[in-house]
């Protein structure tokens, strides 16, 4: 058995499929036969332009004529005269067909980069797929096609990306193991969001495993069995059974309002990434949505999404609420979260760069265009608007006016949208938190998002294993930032939620119902357990536990002390 960390409830029984590093490494040569290479090279070139002219067919089913378009294009660019006859005479110079793909590709690449205007950026992010595909067909590397598994499968990577985890057919996997990534990543938000068993951070699993190796996944205690004995899979499987009739136990929690033992009341929403998550949301009798990642309508395409296409999403989530809130929060791109389209360079600290708030002041045409999405989508529902990585009033007045300006827009066009959306900011950042009562000013309401927040109030990267340790909420920094953001929320009249993962940690819900946060936002699978837990506590005892944690002076001792209220 090995061990990482719980990322996703559940036990998985299941054959490994691993999905296969993206690198695309070789050893440049010098060939004997540079007619033969020449050949090599144009046989990848058909193989390459059949199967990216078979995917445009693909998409065009699942996503749309202007998607497919896209991907026709790069088979029609490979084939360009232009192109290939230049990296034939640099074969026929001496160089491998690999070498040769990529001096002839990277040179384009160079001269588009320069101009950097958006469409010329949009030729760069086509040429380097294209640079890839070719390189991945020469080297006989094969994808592992993530929407097509077979059933039982348990998906094994050095790390899978949120792009990855969002494509990925969850009907057939039940488990995912991976090297890296903690309890805040995206693929472990995601994992949780669609119910799948993960354990994450498990070291040199990859070289250990093969594909079709039987394993366990227990996303419960965060182990791992290598090709487990038949005792241990019967034994597995009452485990599973038993956590199963566990979910099934909640179902009494539905329809219940989220109330403490002595009646106090909080709102309990559900953190999704797609407008059709808003179905689950239902289904667990989440009561709003208190943060939508409208990053995901971002990934996993070639282009960013027009404003139509947006404001059909956040309609749709409207919509799909019935009237409840949504919470929406504004793209938050960048640290563990890529693009590749929107041709953002390599940063040295990407968590610590260009992203989110960031990005989009700087890119208003794109900020402009949420925002009109959003604005129109709030005539169709209870949409709040919600601002990432804030860290100083400049930017929260800064977004606000862009939002009036799109307003009177609106007014111009006669477009109908709502007047006096709420606008809320994320508190995820020390910054924010040392100066929420200046934000408070700003903004209609708060969001703690503790997973930020724990990053960068304990200087540690939320996804480096090696220094895990060190990320926890219940560091004493942590719950000191928490019950300073709250109190100065309720000084300043303002209501205050936590979208952060530690909002579902049962152990810190005492803490949470003491400091007075009034909407907990969680994955839909963790709302009735949540409401259950809330409805455990009495205020009064809440408070007492708050107040004996807060004076414990350790991480460990936070920890012992809160499990022990169990
Ligand atoms: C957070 O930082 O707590 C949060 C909710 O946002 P994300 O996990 O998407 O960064
Ligand atoms: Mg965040």
């Amino acid at each position: 058995m090995v061990r990482g960390i719980n990322a996703s409830a559940g036990i998985g029984i299941g054959t490994v499929a691993i999905v296969g590093d993206q690198q695309v490494a070789y050893t440049p040569f010098q060939p004997e036969d540079p007619a033969a290479e020449v050949k090599r090279f144009e046989n990848a070139l058909s193989e390459f332009s059949a199967k990216t002219f078979a995917m445009a067919e693909e998409l065009r089913k699942k996503a749309g004529e202007k998607e497919a378009e896209i991907l026709m294009g790069h088979a029609v660019l490979i084939s360009d005269p232009a192109l290939t006859e230049e990296i034939k005479k640099k074969i026929n110079a001496g160089m491998c067909a690999e070498a040769a793909l990529e001096a002839v590709l990277d040179m384009f690449i160079d001269m588009f980069g320069a101009t950097g205007d958006e469409l010329t950026q949009q030729r760069v992010t086509d040429l380097k797929d294209i640079k890839t595909g070719m390189l991945k067909t020469l080297l006989h590397i094969e994808d592992l096609d993530l929407s097509n598994l077979k059933p039982d499968t348990i998906l094994v990577a050095h790390d899978l990306t949120p792009s990855m985890t969002a494509t990925l057919n969850k009907e057939h996997v039940v488990g995912i193991v991976t090297e890296e990534g903690g309890k805040t990543s995206h693929s472990a938000i995601l994992a949780r969001s669609m119910e799948i068993p993960a354990v994450l951070s498990v070291r040199g699993i990859v070289s250990e495993l093969h594909n079709g190796d039987q394993i366990i996944v227990d996303g419960i205690e965060g182990a791992v069995l290598i090709r487990p004995s038949d005792s241990q899979v019967i034994a597995y499987r009452k485990k599973r059974e038993a956590y199963l009739e566990e979910k099934r136990a909640l179902g009494k929690f539905v329809g219940k309002e989220t109330r403490t033992d002595d009646g106090k009341r909080f709102e309990l929403f559900c953190n999704i990434g797609t407008s059709a998550e808003t179905a689950k949301v239902l289904e667990y009798d989440g009561e709003g949505v208190g943060l939508f990642r409208t990053e995901f309508l971002f990934m996993d395409r070639t282009q960013v999404p027009s404003e139509e296409e947006q404001f059909e999403a956040y309609r749709q989530a409207a919509e799909g609420m019935r009237g409840r809130p949504v919470i929406i929060r504004t793209l938050d791109i960048g640290g563990d979260k890529e693009i590749p389209y929107l041709g953002l360079e390599k940063e040295e600290n990407p968590f610590l760069g260009y992203r989110a708030i960031r990005f989009c002041l700087k890119r208003k045409d794109l900020f402009r265009a949420q925002l009109r999405a959003l604005l129109r989508a709030s005539a169709f529902g209870d949409i709040r608007i919600m601002l990432p990585l804030v860290t100083c009033v400049e930017e929260v007045r800064e977004a606000k006016a862009l939002l009036a300006d799109v307003e009177s827009t609106l007014e111009q066009d006669g477009i109908q949208y709502k007047k006096n959306v709420p606008v809320g900011v994320m508190i995820e950042t020390p910054a924010a938190a040392l100066i929420a009562d200046l934000l408070a000013e700003e903004a209609d309401f708060f969001s703690i998002g503790t997973n930020d927040l724990t990053q960068y109030t304990m200087a540690v990267d939320r996804g480096n294993a090696k220094v895990s340790y060190l990320y926890s909420a219940y560091n004493p920094a942590v719950l000191r930032s928490i019950r300073h953001i709250i109190k100065t929320a309720k000084e300043k009249h303002i209501p205050v939620g936590m979208c952060g993962e530690a909002a579902s940690d049962p152990h810190l819900i005492p803490l949470l119902i003491a400091f007075g946060l009034d909407e907990f936002s969680v994955s839909p699978a963790a709302v009735l357990q949540t409401r259950k837990i809330i409805a455990a506590w009495d205020s009064k005892k809440a408070s007492e536990a708050a107040q004996h944690a807060l004076e414990l002076k350790t991480e460990r001792e936070v920890a012992e002390y809160l499990e022990s209220l169990y």
